[in-house]
């Protein structure tokens, strides 16, 4: 997949990437995926003088608002209420926690602080406050606008930043467009409420994503790797894909090969059970983004050779459709009793994929569907490979797994001979199962 991250850069260049994307996957006769991150409510610092200011524990530092420049004893910031909830003694994270202040008063929207950890201040850098997200909606209305530039540059996945609760995905849903494709909905868990929230959000949103960047800063270090373990669990037992993120090879940005705990770091999120890893700034600023892409592919590839015991969803954390489930479980149980070539799932919605892609079969998992984004969508979950087949266009229709065996057939993904079970339903639904030799 291709991300495409809206809180940098502007629409027009992240358009041309898209098309770019799409292009070269044309060229491959390949699906790629593209995810469009929306910006969230981050809070930031505003511009300082000359760029960058430098702060000195101990000293006296003033967190403002209105549109004025900062300097080395003041600066702005995006929030327009910050004063109502920050308090005497409270401690604010500036630049990825880098710089310590601690609030000392609040008067008239204003907070001064006392330096605590000193550091060089750049125009515009991430403000975190503890326990304020509760304060703040994470569906923006600049998020709002986002979402129709996203929709309309054929985005196939939505990321929402900064959610606190399954709220905040359903107020991001109910603003899809009502016709046409709809894409589907990441959560990003990178707050201490959407951990805590996590059940609740899994069942709403139609991805997760573990946002290492800002969850590091909002929770202690030290307990990343455990919530890291805890919310791929609960995402498998749900069925739910998850991608795991950031600085997964950092040191790629500049280096042309990753470090040794980097390389342990990309496996064991394999072994974890997570569907898809993420690269960042390796591959949007780095110097070796190929490079970064391929060592990746490599050390994920070798880490699936081990994971034998990856965790399937049990019967009495399934929630919904209890027929859709029972049926992708014994289309799993088919294939691998029988040795198939494939499953082959052709999808309305993508769900039947995503449930028999839960059971983490060991026989590969086409995907086939006519709509772009349950297309780019596939190619997010673990083990599937979408393949698009116009004519499952209107209705699944009675013929559907004859079509369905024809377009894999063409498509060369299996040969004459191959034994295949199909399963599929009507859409959002899992209700029919074949066994057929192609
Ligand atoms: P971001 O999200 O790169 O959009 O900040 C991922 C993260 O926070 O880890
Ligand atoms: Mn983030």
């Amino acid at each position: 997949m291709v991300r495409l991250n809206f809180a940098h850069d502007t629409v027009d260049a992240h358009r041309k990437a898209a098309a770019l994307a799409d292009e070269l996957a044309a060229e491959r006769g390949r699906i790629v995926g593209v995810l469009v991150d929306l910006p969230g409510p981050k809070m930031r610092t505003g511009p300082v003088k000359g760029g960058e200011v430098t702060l000195e524990a101990g000293q006296r530092f003033v967190l403002g608002n209105g549109e004025v420049t900062g300097d080395a004893s003041s600066v702005s910031t995006s929030v327009e209420d910050l004063a109502s909830f920050v308090s005497a003694g409270d401690e604010v994270y500036l630049a990825d926690g880098t710089i310590i202040l601690r609030a000392k008063a609040v008067d008239g929207g204003v907070v001064t602080t006392e330096v605590v950890r000193g550091g060089v201040l750049r125009s515009r850098k991430g403000m975190h406050v503890p326990g304020a997200e509760r304060h703040i909606e994470a569906f923006t209305e600049e998020d709002a606008r986002s979402l129709h530039h996203a929709v309309d540059l054929g985005a196939d996945l939505v990321g929402l930043s900064f959610v606190r609760d399954a709220d905040d995905i359903r107020r991001a849903r109910s603003a899809l467009p009502t016709h046409g494709p709809r894409p589907l909905l990441v959560a990003k868990i990178e707050t201490r409420s959407a951990v805590e929230n996590l059940d609740a959000i899994a069942d709403e949103a139609d991805a997760v994503m573990v946002a290492r960047g800002d969850l590091g800063i909002q929770m202690p270090l030290r307990e990343l790797p455990l919530i890291q373990k805890d919310i791929i669990r609960t995402c498998n037992l749900n069925g739910v894909p998850v991608i795991t993120a950031t600085q997964m090879l950092e040191s790629m940005t500049r280096a042309p090969l990753p470090t040794r705990a980097e390389v342990a770091d990309v496996a064991n999120a394999v072994l974890d059970g997570t569907d898809a890893l993420m690269l960042s700034e390796e591959t949007a600023v780095g110097d070796h983004p190929a490079a970064s892409v391929t060592t990746m592919a490599e050390v994920a590839e070798e880490a699936e050779t081990r994971s034998g015991h990856r965790l399937k969803p049990v019967k009495e954390e399934l929630v919904g459709d209890r027929v859709a489930w029972a049926v992708a479980h014994a289309a799993v149980e088919a294939a691998e009793d029988l040795e198939v070539a494939a499953i082959l799932c052709p999808t309305q919605s993508g769900s039947t994929v995503r449930r028999v892609a839960a059971f983490r079969p060991s026989v590969p998992i086409i995907g086939l569907s006519a709509q772009p984004p349950v297309l780019g969508a596939m190619a997010l979950i673990w083990g599937v490979t979408p393949v698009s087949c116009e004519d499952l266009e209107s209705d699944l229709g009675p013929d559907v797994l004859e079509r369905a065996v024809a377009v894999a057939r063409d498509q060369r993904v299996v040969g004459t001979g191959d034994l295949v079970v199909v399963v599929t339903g009507a859409a959002g639904h899992t209700d029919l199962m074949r066994i057929v030799e192609v």
